[in-house]
């Protein structure tokens, strides 16, 4: 048996599963991926080639939690890696903090307004950030229902444009 030939350099298998895991859109959100959503924890490969994949799912309420497992094993696969195990973990919990900032502006311009950070003022906040409308920037915004199509969205309409739109809650 030749050694090494054919089989994928090792070394280089860990970036080539999180550039792989880069093209894995968000099922919910097609215009950013699970990776820009901060969601994949973790890649390690043992030696004999094993992938092993963390993610934490951005809503426990999310019923897409299948979905991004089947996606992720299908884009490891897809480098030639026969082994792959993902698993998810709710420990720290996901954190709208964890979108990366690109992201966000992607967010912005699909149309749903990103989440603030959850991290400031929190010492006087007495609510939450406001949402701003993400087609005119107007603070004038209402929310028409706690839930979006999702348990993780949910569903404004801007009083300045009068458009409706979704946004994110902050969590
Ligand atoms: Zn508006």
């Amino acid at each position: 048996m030749a050694n090494g030939e054919q089989s994928p350099a090792i070394d280089h298998l860990p970036s080539a599963v999180w550039a792989a895991l880069a093209q894995v859109p968000d099922p919910e959100i097609p215009v950013v991926s699970i990776t820009d959503m901060g969601m994949v924890r973790d890649v390690t490969v043992d030696e004999g080639g094993r992938v092993q994949v963390t993610f934490t799912p951005t809503f426990s309420g999310c019923p897409a939690l299948h979905v991004i497992r089947e996606s992720i094993e299908g884009a490891v696969r897809g480098l030639g890696v026969a082994e792959v195990e993902v698993r998810s973990t709710l420990t720290p919990p996901w954190t709208t903090d964890w979108i990366n900032d690109d992201a966000r502006e992607r967010l912005r311009q699909y149309g749903i307004a990103p989440p603030a950070p959850t991290g400031e003022g929190q010492l006087i906040q007495l609510e939450p950030e406001p949402t701003r409308c993400p087609r005119c920037s107007s603070l004038d915004v209402r929310m028409t229902a706690s839930f979006g199509p999702t348990l993780c969205k949910r569903m404004y309409v801007c009083d300045t444009c009068k458009e409706p739109f979704e946004g994110f809650k902050s969590v």
